[in-house]
């Protein structure tokens, strides 16, 4: 059996401890012997010891529990004995003891594993049997060791797909769950988790070299002698795939606690190559995730992973700890409150422009003004994470009042420097229009500006639209009577009925991205879609595509009747400088030496040019 290498190995390790205790105990004081029987009494392997003349000298427990024993045997003899099968054949263990000295040799171990055994109260089950012996130094006798292993719950955990068959050690499966244990349990006793991958490093080629059989033992030699490092340092193992191991640590470790027990555990597999002749000469790649230095508890079961894989990329035996990058949309909403205070004054609030072109000519024909936040730290801050921060603050009437003057000092610059007109359409959120004075401040805005209210839009969600009060209503009809078109947006995510549409005095109809995003494959959302349109031509309004990725998109919608379109297909939001570009490439043939001067130039810079 393959598997026995391994366990010899452990079990070796484990004989070794005991008569080295034994020794000591024998040779030192009484203090000494009774540390050494606490040892052993509390393991679950049953263990005995006992000399040449069949003494008891020492029954664990376990061992106890196992023959049904009363405390008072001094004498194998005295014993109600298992019966051992081996290959079928029934055999006791005073016959076993005998038997192993003969086989033994030089070999100081006998080994049996997975056999079957009767115990006295005929209880069948399937343990490792070990005999070992030793020469009592300054004595003839020798003594024995007996440990019997009770493999009931490891084959239960091996059918229930807990286990490694080949080492025993519970798999990926059980480690997993040990760990989201560990995770709900740390809110309790919020100690550090740390958990360690170790991979052993071109181990293809080491199979390939060695062979299955060989392999297969270098596994196990792997696998004692991280056991062997775990009783020094009481880590919990677990076997996750053929050459990969997991090690959870105990809270009391530190990152550099880690990182000194992995070089150890690279020194012992090095050293294992030396000792243990088939064994073929092994590095391990180690990767180590920590909370909170690699992110929540909850991550690090995939962070080791990650972890372990740089560790890889820099050759054998790297060892790597993964470090949690801040996270683009964590933000500390505190701060970028109190940020947000001063973004207007240091001009961090910037107004991108997003072309929407005509379906049919694909010209541009409009734009949509959206807000971007240009942190001094944390760069570009995306709205959906700033928006609802202002709305929160209220800071949002003073940014939706930068906006109007801004947009509506660009149509006049543009107007100025005889740009084609294009209508550009603001986004205002529900907080801002309930502000009284917000339709006072627009009409002021834009006569002071000479602007046409044509040129510009307001788009309103389909859920304000939806949700609004009295008082938005009437606001959004002085908007109307000032002469500026109002758009519903992301319609299709709201549930606005057709009596209330009618009432509102919008004029432009903009779908929601997400019914686009698959339309080509979705039959639903072509119907969908389909609908929206013929419920907005019905209303004489106009129809805008959001989210355009694709010309087959782009195709499908100009096909179903959309007006107009805009996505990134056409182009990403982008700065002024960039949409009045596109609007002069597209509109003049101006001549190259003009175009590529302008190229650097902000709007205040544009030399006057007649459409
Ligand atoms: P929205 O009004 O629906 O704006 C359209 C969003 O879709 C923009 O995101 C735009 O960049 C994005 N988009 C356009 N075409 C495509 C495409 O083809 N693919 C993909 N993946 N995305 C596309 P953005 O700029 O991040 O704005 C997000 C939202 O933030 C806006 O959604 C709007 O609700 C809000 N917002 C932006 N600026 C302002 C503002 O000045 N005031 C207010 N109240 N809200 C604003
Ligand atoms: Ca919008
Ligand atoms: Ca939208």
């Amino acid at each position: 059996m393959i598997y026995e290498v391994g366990v010899i190995l452990l079990l070796a390790l484990i004989i070794f401890l005991l008569f080295w205790r034994l020794r000591e105990a024998q040779s030192h004081t009484e203090k000494d012997s009774m540390t050494f029987q606490a040892i052993l009494s509390t393991s679950t392997d049953a263990i005995m010891v006992l000399d040449d003349a069949d003494t008891l000298l020492f029954i664990n427990d376990a061992m106890n529990h196992l023959l049904h024993l009363h405390g008072n045997e001094k004498k194998l003899s005295e014993l109600s004995m298992p019966e051992f099968y081996i290959e079928k054949e029934k055999k006791y263990l005073k016959d076993l003891i005998k038997e192993a000295n003969i086989a033994r040799g030089k070999d100081p171990l006998f080994f049996a594993p997975q056999i079957e055994v009767k115990t006295p109260r005929h209880q069948r089950m399937t343990v490792d049997l070990y005999l070992g012996d030793i020469q009592v130094s300054g004595s003839r006798h020798r003594q024995h060791i007996v440990i019997i292993r009770d493999l009931r719950e490891v084959i239960k955990e091996i059918a229930l797909g807990e286990r490694d068959p080949l080492s025993h050690l519970p798999n990926r499966a059980r480690a997993y769950k040990d760990f989201q244990v560990l995770c709900s349990q740390h809110h309790i006793h919020e100690e550090k988790i740390t958990l360690m991958a170790i991979s052993l490093d071109n181990f293809l080629i080491t199979r390939s070299l060695l062979g299955h059989e060989k392999t297969d033992s270098t596994i196990l030699a792997v696998t004692h002698t991280l056991m062997q490092l775990s009783l020094l340092h009481h880590y919990k193992t677990y076997h996750l795939t053929y050459a990969t191991f997991l090690l959870v640590l105990p809270g009391s470790f530190s990152v550099d606690d880690a990182f000194q027990l992995a070089e150890t555990l690279q020194e012992s597999l090095a050293k294992l190559y030396k000792e243990h002749r088939s064994a073929a000469y092994l590095t391990a790649s180690v990767g180590i995730a920590s909370s909170p230095e690699s992110g929540q508890p909850i991550a690090l079961f995939d962070n080791v992973h990650k972890a372990l894989i740089e560790a890889k990329k820099h050759g054998t035996g790297g060892i790597h700890l993964f470090q949690q990058i801040q996270e683009k949309h964590t933000y500390d909403e505190s701060a970028l409150q109190h940020d947000l205070q001063y973004a207007i004054e240091r001009e961090e609030l910037q107004i991108y422009y997003q072309p929407i072109v005509d379906a049919a000519t694909r010209e541009v024909v409009a734009a949509e003004a959206l807000m971007r936040w240009q942190h001094p730290r944390h760069g570009m801050i995306p709205p959906n994470v700033f928006i609802p921060l202002m709305e929160k603050t209220g800071f949002i009437i003073e940014a939706g009042r930068y906006l109007i003057r801004e947009v509506i000092q660009q149509q006049k610059k543009w107007k100025q420097f005889g740009f084609k007109e294009i209508n550009v359409s603001l986004n205002v959120s529900m907080r801002e229009i309930e502000i009284p004075d917000y339709v006072e401040y627009l009409e002021v805005q834009l006569e002071e500006s000479h602007i046409d209210p044509h040129t510009i839009k307001i788009e309103i969600t389909e859920s304000l639209a939806m949700g609004s009060s009295q008082k938005i209503l009437d606001a959004l009809s002085r908007i109307d009577a000032l002469g500026i078109p109002l758009a519903l947006d992301d319609f299709g995510t709201g549930y606005t009925s057709f009596s209330y549409l009618i009432r509102l005095p919008a004029n432009t109809l903009k779908i929601d991205k997400s019914f686009i995003d698959n339309i080509l494959t979705n039959v639903k959302h072509q119907q969908v879609v389909q609908a929206i349109i013929e419920v907005g031509h019905a209303l004489q309004m106009q129809i805008v595509a959001e989210g355009i990725e694709d010309e087959s998109t782009a195709e499908l919608l100009q096909k179903y009747g959309a007006e107009c379109l805009q996505g990134y297909f056409f182009s990403k939001p982008v700065p002024v400088f960039e949409v009045q570009a596109m609007l002069r490439k597209k509109e003049v043939l101006p001549d190259e030496q003009v175009d590529s001067d302008d190229n650097n130039k902000t709007a205040d810079t544009l030399p006057l040019r007649s459409l």
